[in-house]
């Protein structure tokens, strides 16, 4: 039995972790700030934050301030550093919260390890697919590319799919490895690299055991259904469940690789405890690219919803176009496999959102936002 230290565990992630390893009978303790975003107004009423409260010793808390870490870290084993502000969009607009939060938290934490006695032998840290970019592709001509974020210029011209950057060609797409190119196209993601980094290089340094999970598209029972910035299931079910129109950007053929909650819970556990993972980072996906569309259509179907699925040609500026995990290193090293594939999991997240209370529909109000800031073309 360890003491496991979990940061953002009132999260989606988090509190399925946190229950997870409730259940194999670790002792866990929360550091989160019930931030509004996720929680809502009022924290008492988070269903996440209720699941975990009684069963935890909960500090409420920001990884900004250091008297906060001061307060949870004495006599844990092992961290896992989820906190974070996670919208893409978003962070091209509060750029220092993104910055405060991500980057300078993890810093808070490095610094009490390099500075404080502790008991601490592993850190595992969120780390996102964001920071590829627009991740791996293959060039007929040139081989293995890693194009550069799409021009405005040609997705106002419909042209969506990236081009060689040596060539120009259309490239298609390919596995992302832990090797590809870093190239994030969002604060974001220069964040999330920054974190896993600045992790990987001080726990070296400190001979603290360390991870980086490259999260892909999580999504699940638990996944905030009010959050209008993060997590494309839940915002297009929210617009279903309140009879509204959805709206797809490009072409409806942009991708992500979906990853089921549950698996993203079993390979955060298989992290945790490897000894053979130091120092080094994993792609957590599901290994598939399923389009936009796709999506839409499968929770239209299993919503029984007539609403309307418009294909609009807009973009957002920095959204990448397809994205596929290359995972083979996570089931090599740590022995990690998806059980849940998006059939199953689109039934599985559905019959539980048709279980909640529809929440109120914000997703025009943060487009609003980005068209504003000019991020929304
Ligand atoms: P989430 O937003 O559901 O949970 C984050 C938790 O952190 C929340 O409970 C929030 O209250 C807390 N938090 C936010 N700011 C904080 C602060 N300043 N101090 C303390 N607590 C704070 O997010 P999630 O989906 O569970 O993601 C967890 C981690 O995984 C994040 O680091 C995220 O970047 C990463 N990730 C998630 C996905 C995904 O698809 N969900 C994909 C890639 C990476």
């Amino acid at each position: 039995m360890e003491n496991i230290l979990i940061t953002g565990g009132a999260g989606f992630i988090g509190s399925k972790l946190t229950l997870s390893l409730i259940e194999k009978g670790h002792k866990v303790t929360v550091l989160d700030n019930l931030s509004k975003q996720i929680h809502g107004k009022d924290y008492e009423l988070s269903p996440l934050y209720n699941l975990i409260k009684d069963k935890v010793t909960f500090i409420h808390g920001d990884v900004r301030n250091p008297s906060d870490w001061r307060k949870a870290i004495p006599n844990q084993h092992i961290i896992v550093h989820l906190a974070a502000e996670t919208g893409t969009g978003q962070s091209m607009y509060e750029i220092n919260k993104y910055v405060e939060v991500n980057i300078s938290g993890t810093s808070h934490l490095l610094d009490y390890m390099a500075n404080e006695p502790h008991q601490i032998k592993k850190v595992v840290v969120a780390s996102s697919r964001a920071i590829y970019g627009e991740g791996k592709y293959k060039c007929n001509s040139d081989g293995f590319v890693f194009p550069k974020s799409r021009s405005e210029e040609d997705m106002e011209n419909g042209q969506f799919e990236p081009t060689c950057p040596s060539c120009g060609e259309i490239v298609s797409l390919v596995a992302t490895d832990e090797q590809s190119k870093v190239s994030p196209c969002s604060i974001y993601g220069i964040t999330k690299y920054n974190q896993e980094q600045m992790v990987l290089v001080a726990c070296k340094s400190l001979g603290v055991d360390a991870c980086a999970l490259r999260f892909q598209n999580v999504y699940g029972p638990g996944q905030s259904l009010s959050n209008p910035y993060t997590g494309i299931l839940s915002i297009f079910s929210t617009r279903i469940l309140n009879n509204n129109p959805i709206n797809i950007f490009e072409d409806g053929l942009e991708s992500r690789d979906f990853v089921y909650i549950d698996d993203v819970v079993d390979a955060t556990f298989l992290a945790m405890f490897n000894k053979n993972s130091n120092a080094t980072t994993f792609n957590i996906g599901s290994g598939k690219s399923t389009s936009v569309s796709k999506v839409a259509q499968s929770l239209k179907e299993a919503y029984k919803s007539n609403i309307d699925i418009q294909i609009s040609g807009s973009f957002r500026i920095g959204d990448i176009r397809h994205n596929k995990a290359d995972i083979s290193k996570a089931k090599r090293v740590l022995n990690f496999e998806p059980k849940v594939m998006f059939e199953k999991g689109i039934s599985l997240f559905s019959e539980w959102v048709k279980s909640q209370e529809v929440q109120e529909d914000n997703f025009d109000q943060s487009i609003q936002d980005l068209k504003l800031k000019g991020l929304m073309k």
